[in-house]
């Protein structure tokens, strides 16, 4: 299990809008989202960690076998890394951000289960 995706502290968590990966907001700008960084471009960049990931989330799951899982099977992208994720995250990504995922073919679906649409 890569030991960089688990959270390495438990203040100022955030979770990734896209995969719900919940990591520091620091591990978010340092290494990306492990999952979504070709897409969404956390890395080195405060104000695409702050847009793109939240500190409303609800749940935490640890994944350490992404091949059966849920939430691999959803992330259609590619598979998901082991790590700690949301089951609900409140909030969504900006619209041009939506869009420019659509355009690469990812269809964004927002993360917050805790209330019905
Ligand atoms: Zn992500």
């Amino acid at each position: 299990m890569a030991l960089e995706t688990v959270p390495k502290d438990l203040r100022r968590l955030r979770a990734c809008l896209l995969c719900s990966l919940i990591k520091t907001a620091d591990q978010f700008e340092i290494d990306g989202c492990d999952n979504c960084d070709k897409f969404l471009k956390m890395k080195n960049h405060r104000e695409m960690v702050e847009e793109c990931t939240s500190q409303n989330f609800d749940g935490m799951t640890a994944l350490m076998s992404p091949d059966d899982s849920w939430v691999a099977k959803w992330q259609r992208i590619n598979r998901c890394v082991p790590g700690v994720y949301a089951l609900s995250v409140s909030g969504k990504l900006p619209n041009s951000l939506v869009r420019d995922l659509r355009s690469k073919g990812v269809v964004y679906r927002q993360r917050d289960t805790s209330q019905k649409t």
